[in-house]
C-alpha cells in the first residue's frame, strides 16, 4: 500500500539508517547533505577521534536537523574492551605460514618485529590455552597458540599476511574478555553531557550488569539516553538466557557483525542475526544490523549485487536500522552509499514478509497500553482504507511497541517532546514528528491531528486513521484510548 501523495520519498521507507561519522562526513555541508540522503541516526564512534570533536559534529547534527525540520538521533558508541596489540617498530610486519610470532605483556609498546608484539591486555595469558587460535585483524591473520607463561604467549602463525600497528585481537570461539566498560569509556561517559547522545552503545557487553552499569554512569551525569547493547561475543551468543538478559536491560541491540563474525565466523553469523532480530523484537526492544553491509562502496560508487541483498536480507530479518561505517565515516562515496542502502530497504520491504502482520497470539499482554499498541496494529493491518496510526505520545512506549510487528502502515508518532522523537527516529515504520497535542482543548485534539497530517501531505481525503492517546492528558504510560478516524 504505497501512498504516492506522501511528498518526501524517504518517508515511504521504514527500515531506518545508521550513518557513521568520520573524516568523509564530519563537516555541517556533509552533514546536510546526507540528512537529505536520508540518515536517520549518526553514529559517532568514540574509538576514532577526540571528545571535542564529536561535541563539535553532535552540533552540526542537530542544527543541520533543525534546517531540514526533521528528528534524527545521535548515536554514542563506547569503544569498549577492545583488545588490540602494540605497535611495530617499523609499523607492520609480514608473517608467513610457520612463523613463530609472540604476544607480550613485556615488551615495549611500540617495539615489535617479525619476532612478536606487545599486547596491552593483561588478562591474556590468563585467558588462552594451548592450541587456542587468535585472530588479529578482523580476522585476516591466525595464529595457533603453543605455550603460555604469566606475561607471554607463543604462537605458531597458521594464516599470515601483513599485520601492522594496533590491529585487534579475537579468539576463534570467544572468552577474551574484559569489563565491558574501560577507563577511556568512563572518561568519554563524563563527556556526554556535551554531546547530549539519544543513544549509548556500550561495547563488547557480556552481562546485564554491564547495560545497568552505563545507565547509572550516564543518569550520575543528568542523562537518560536508550542503551544499545552490542552483541558481538561468541560466549554471550552461545548462552540464551544471558542473551534474554542483556536484551531486557537495554533498550536495543546491536547485531555487530564485524567482531561476532570473527569469533564465530560468518556461515554461523546468518543463524545468529536472523535469532538475534526476531529475539530482540519479540522482547519489545530495537535492533540495529551492523558492518560491512555495503564495504565496496568504501571505494565504488556503486554496490554490489551481494551487498544489495545483505541489507534486504536484514530488512527482510526484520531490523529497525541497517548502519553504515567505514562506507560514511573513511569512504569516497557517502552520500551515494546511503542512497544506495535506502534503495535496498525500499525494494524489500514491498515483499509480503516485510509487511505481514505476525500477531503475537501465543503471549498476553502485560499492561493496558500493551493492548491499545497490539491491538491497533493488528486491526489497522487489516483494514484495507486505513492509511496509518497516529500516536499521541509522551515517552514513545506506544509506536515502538507498534513498530514490533510488521506492517506497510506508516506509525505517525506526534509528541511535543525532542527527545522521544529523536530516539523513535531508529524505530521501524515509525514517522517522528512535532505535534504538541497539549495545546488543544479535548473536543478540537481529533480534527485538529488530522488537520496536521493532511497539511503534512500524509492523509487526504477518503482516508481512514487509527488515533491512540492518553485519556489524562500529557501523562506518560497513560495510552489507554483507540479511536477510528475517517478523513473528511
Ligand atoms: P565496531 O562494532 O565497529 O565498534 O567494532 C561493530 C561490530 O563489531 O560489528
Ligand atoms: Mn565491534
Amino acid at each position: 500500500m504505497i501512498n504516492e501523495r506522501i511528498q518526501d520519498p524517504n518517508s515511504l521507507r521504514r527500515t531506518k539508517i545508521v550513518a557513521t561519522v568520520g573524516p568523509s562526513s564530519q563537516s555541517q555541508d556533509m552533514i546536510g547533505r546526507l540528512l537529505g540522503a536520508g540518515v536517520d541516526v549518526f553514529r559517532l564512534n568514540f574509538s576514532h577521534g577526540a571528545q571535542a570533536d564529536h561535541a563539535q559534529v553532535a552540533q552540526h547534527i542537530r542544527r543541520q536537523a533543525g534546517h531540514h525540520g526533521r528528528y534524527v538521533g545521535i548515536l554514542a558508541d563506547l569503544q569498549g574492551p577492545k583488545i588490540r596489540i602494540g605497535g611495530f617498530a617499523d609499523g607492520a610486519v609480514m608473517l608467513q605460514a610457520g612463523d613463530p610470532f609472540q604476544l607480550s605483556l613485556t615488551i615495549a609498546a611500540d617495539a615489535g618485529d617479525q619476532r612478536g608484539v606487545a599486547v596491552e591486555y593483561k588478562a591474556l595469558p590468563d585467558s588462552v590455552d594451548q592450541d587456542d587460535i587468535l585472530l588479529l585483524d578482523d580476522g585476516k591473520l591466525r595464529l595457533r597458540v603453543d605455550d603460555v607463561s604469566e606475561t607471554t604467549v607463543d604462537c605458531t602463525v597458521v594464516v599470515g599476511g601483513r599485520l601492522s600497528s594496533r590491529k585487534g585481537v579475537n579468539k576463534l570461539g570467544g572468552g577474551l574478555a574484559a569489563p565491558a566498560l574501560t577507563e577511556k569509556d568512563l572518561d568519554d561517559i563524563r563527556a556526554m553531557p556535551g554531546i547530549e547522545p539519544d543513544f549509548v552503545a556500550v561495547s563488547f557487553v557480556s552481562s546485564a550488569e554491564d547495560i545497568v552499569y552505563a545507565r547509572q554512569l550516564l543518569a550520575d551525569q543528568g542523562l537518560n539516553p536508550a542503551i544499545i547493547a552490542k552483541i558481538e561475543r561468541a560466549e554471550v551468543v552461545a548462552d540464551t538466557a544471558l542473551l534474554n538478559s542483556i536484551i531486557d536491560a537495554s533498550d536495543g541491540v546491536m547485531v555487530a557483525r564485524g567482531d561476532l563474525g570473527v569469533e564465530v565466523g560468518d556461515a554461523q553469523l546468518i543463524g545468529i542475526q536472523k535469532n538475534l532480530i526476531s529475539t530482540t523484537r519479540k522482547r519489545d526492544r530495537m535492533v540495529i544490523t551492523a558492518t560491512q553491509m555495503m564495504e565496496s562502496m568504501i571505494s565504488n560508487s556503486v554496490p554490489t549485487r551481494a551487498e544489495v541483498f545483505d541489507v534486504a536480507n536484514a530488512v527482510l530479518d526484520g531490523t529497525d536500522a541497517v548502519m553504515l561505517s567505514a562506507e560514511t565515516a573513511v569512504g569516497d562515496f557517502p552520500v551515494e552509499v546511503v542512497t544506495a542502502m535506502a534503495d535496498a530497504a525500499v525494494g524489500a520491504e514491498q515483499h509480503p514478509v516485510a509487511r505481514t502482520s505476525k500477531y503475537r497470539l501465543d503471549r498476553e499482554f502485560s499492561s493496558a497500553q500493551e493492548m491499545i499498541a497490539l491491538s491497533a496494529m493488528y486491526g489497522a493491518n487489516h483494514f484495507p482504507s486505513m492509511r496509518g496510526l497516529a500516536c499521541l505520545t509522551e515517552q514513545g512506549t506506544t509506536p515502538t511497541m507498534m513498530s514490533r510487528l510488521s506492517s506497510g502502515l506508516p506509525i505517525f508518532a506526534l509528541s511535543r517532546r525532542s527527545d522521544t522523537l529523536q530516539r523513535l527516529a531508529l524505530c521501524r515504520g515509525v514517522i517522528p514528528l512535532f505535534f504538541d497535542f497539549t495545546a488543544f482543548a479535548a473536543q478540537d485534539l481529533e480534527a485538529r491531528t488530522i488537520e496536521f497530517l493532511v497539511d503534512g501531505g500524509y492523509l487526504s481525503r477518503g482516508d481512514y486513521i487509527l488515533l491512540t492517546m492518553g485519556s489524562a492528558q500529557g501523562e506518560s504510560g497513560k495510552t489507554d484510548l483507540m479511536k477510528i478516524l475517517p478523513v473528511e
